[in-house]
């Protein structure tokens, strides 16, 4: 049966992004979601973020740094920016029991359908490294076995190509070729990093071999004071309208 699969990463408990994301991708005939990891972090609905992903969409996710230190109180945040480990110790205190349990629970890769999810890498996805180049994409390429890898973690849209030589480009539309892996950032739905404030997603059709990248507008000012009420960190509310 064909599928079109809406692949969102990076959510960061930014609700108004992600039923934005969810609007979009309803509108465009997605029969199923799955997840790239933190849907916490950041931003100011961890909880309402969590229960939309675990129980309204049902989606398959694998855990991603934010999501696991999130959710292991005892962990020091040493690798950590002072911004984003204030956000973590903040999230701690907001968590639901039940909540941080599934966060914990989370698998750190996980197969769907002839493709894989991961947060960061297949080679060490426990060292949480970060696939800026052909470089980290080489040792990652390695481990993949299926045609398609998702993954999330830097937040900018990109494509890893595997031929003989691993090509990276920044895509719209991309159709699936024989004997080609690609291993494909979907960007981030809670917090763009590449410049452009829309939120950020990918859908897999299994019918046309395609991957569509979108971009998607949502109410960035309301999701902005929702974090400044929260008492998060000036410079999280600040980034969500650069896309930084
Ligand atoms: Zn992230």
């Amino acid at each position: 049966m064909n599928r079109r699969y809406a692949i969102l990463g990076d959510i960061h408990a930014n609700l108004e992004a992600l039923q934005a994301v969810i609007g979009d991708a309803r509108s465009l005939s997605v029969t199923d979601f799955v997840c790239v990891g933190d849907v916490v972090g950041y931003n100011a609905d961890p909880g309402a973020c969590i229960r939309i992903v675990r129980d309204e969409l049902g989606s398959p996710t694998v855990r991603g740094n934010h999501d696991h230190y999130c959710s292991h109180n005892e962990e020091k945040l040493v690798d950590f920016q002072p911004l984003a480990a204030s956000a973590i110790a903040w999230t701690r205190q907001q968590l639901a029991a039940e909540d941080a349990a599934w966060l914990a629970g989370l698998p750190l890769t996980k197969s769907i359908a002839g493709f894989t999810l991961v947060h960061s890498t297949l080679d060490a996805p426990e060292h949480w490294g970060y696939v800026f180049d052909q470089l980290d994409a080489e040792s990652h390429f390695t481990y993949q076995r299926t045609t398609l890898c998702f993954h999330g973690h830097t937040h900018i849209p990109l494509v890893f190509e595997k031929r003989h030589e691993v090509v990276r480009w920044q895509p719209e539309e991309i159709r699936i070729a024989t004997g080609v892996k690609y291993f494909i950032n979907t960007g981030s739905v809670g917090q763009p990093r590449d410049g452009d404030p829309r939120s950020s997603y990918v859908i897999y059709s299994t019918d046309t071999r395609t991957i569509t990248f979108r971009r998607v507008e949502y109410d960035v000012a309301t999701a902005m004071a929702k974090n400044r009420q929260a008492g998060l960190p000036e410079r999280l509310a600040a980034r969500l309208a650069a896309g930084r």
